[in-house]
């Protein structure tokens, strides 16, 4: 996806404004992307209306690219599908807390509960677990390895193989020793079944729980938003905890669970280890889901380092020819505090082109050398590069300790720039172009 968007970048780099040709471009990306990621169609068609009919309206930020400015739109709509949760669970009058686990065989919900068990201690609570997956007897023995692993108590009554008794028991022993949660891990199924719905909603009833967390097994994509829904009718769901986030499943999942259910997730699992449980964090999944999280995180460094203002004026002396080595030295500038070169500079309002004009021959050292020589200019020489004559050039070369072929290459490739930055400008047309110089 990230190659494919940045083509799409690429490609929309030389738009002045969003247009809804430009917008559809990169929304069939995006759809494309989604889809890939797995997340349910008809969650993709409404996510991408919305999408267009934000990017249409949108008025284009100055420091942003037409495309940038669609991710953009595109991760804020993403964020806003996943409301404001926070992640983790929500606070509770009751106690004992009662977590009840939710979902389908090998999604994780045994797993899940100790990891649960784990974070709850962290919290300073006292959590005691129970199962009620009395089909298979090595169910039982698993929560009970786990528990212990969690360093926290399981409820196993010997010999008792009724799930709504061991739940109550639970209940029980947990009102009297002074536990304020109980998890209880429940049976699952390869596939939804009446007598399970049966055995949940008797459970339900007898130990009425606060939390009803489904455990969805982020790697099946598709077939765990089905059981989600299902699940959500029979026996209600409160939150989402997607399993197996560590796999390579791109946890399209996400965007589609919430839109089936409704319910905002609470955990992620990245791992098999009691530790590997994470409060959900929007910002993350949306990165991942859309596979381009350098590229967000590059929009957000271009926001806080080059603010609109500084956008708008270097527009300005753009569009008027205005342009001076001085300038120059202060993109420079930019560049350098937003970090590596290479990726940053297609980044910048006009720069774009200017790398590609230099055909990737500039790197860091360069920069700095270049630098060095516009750094030994006076600033008049800077403001005005028409004085710089032979001897001042020779003056400069000396001063910055660079040759002066070096000094005359930078005033060239700064002319041919300032010669281009012109064409921009003419292109963009309207109020520079009378001004224009030369
Ligand atoms: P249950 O049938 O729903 O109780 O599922 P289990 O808790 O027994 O988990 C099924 C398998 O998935 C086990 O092998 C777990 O170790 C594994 N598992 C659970 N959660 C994660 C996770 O977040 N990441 C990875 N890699 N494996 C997980
Ligand atoms: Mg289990």
């Amino acid at each position: 996806l990230s190659n494919r968007l940045q083509d799409v970048f690429a490609n929309l780099g030389r738009e002045v404004r969003l247009t809804p040709e430009t917008v559809e471009i990169a929304l069939r990306e995006i759809r494309m992307a989604l889809l890939e990621a797995d997340v349910n169609f008809k969650v993709v068609k409404a996510f991408v209306d919305k999408v267009r009919d934000r990017a249409v309206d949108a008025e284009v930020l100055k420091s942003l690219s037409p495309g940038q400015q669609v991710v953009r739109i595109v991760r804020d709509e993403m964020l806003a599908l996943f409301g404001d949760t926070q992640g983790g669970l929500p606070p509770v009058s009751a106690t004992p807390r009662v977590i009840l686990m939710l979902g389908l065989q090998g999604s994780g919900k045994t797993t899940t509960t100790g990891k649960l068990a784990k974070w709850l201690v962290k919290q300073g609570k006292h959590p005691i677990v129970v199962s009620t997956d009395v089909r298979r007897p090595a169910a039982i023995e698993q929560l009970n390895l786990v528990a212990k692993q969690a360093g926290v108590r399981a409820h196993d009554p010997a010999g008792n193989l009724d799930p709504v008794s061991r739940a109550s028991g639970a209940m029980q022993e947990a009102r009297t020793l002074g536990y304020d949660t109980i998890i209880v891990d429940t049976a699952g199924r390869l596939h939804i079944d009446d007598e399970l719905m049966v055995e949940l909603e008797a459970i339900k009833a007898a130990v009425q729980p606060t939390d009803q967390l489904y455990v969805a097994d982020a790697m099946t994509g598709q077939d765990a938003i089905k059981s989600a829904g299902e699940f959500n009718r029979r026996v209600g769901v409160t939150g989402v905890v997607l399993s197996k986030m560590d796999g390579d499943a791109r946890g399209g999942a996400a965007l589609s669970v919430v839109s089936v259910v409704g319910v905002p997730i609470a955990f992620t699992g990245s791992g098999e280890r009691l530790e590997d449980l994470e409060a959900f964090h929007p910002d993350r999944v949306v990165s991942r889901v859309l596979g381009m999280g350098d590229v967000l995180s590059l929009i957000e460094k271009a926001e806080s380092v080059v603010t609109q203002e500084d956008a708008a004026k270097l527009e300005k002396k753009i569009l008027e020819n205005d342009f001076t080595l001085e300038d120059f030295r202060e993109q420079l500038q930019t560049i350098k505090r937003m970090g590596p070169l290479e990726n940053i500079l297609g980044m910048l309002p006009g720069m774009g082109q200017i790398k590609q004009q230099m055909q990737g021959k500039i790197d860091d050292k360069q920069m700095a050398h270049v630098e060095a020589i516009i750094l030994s200019m006076t600033p008049r020489e800077r403001r005005n590069h028409q004085l710089l004559n032979g001897s001042r050039r020779r003056r400069i070369a000396r001063g910055s300790g660079r040759s002066v072929e070096e000094v005359n290459r930078l005033i060239k490739q700064f002319l041919d720039m300032k010669k281009m930055m012109k064409m921009m400008g003419g292109l963009a047309g309207g109020k520079g172009g009378g001004k224009l110089r030369k």
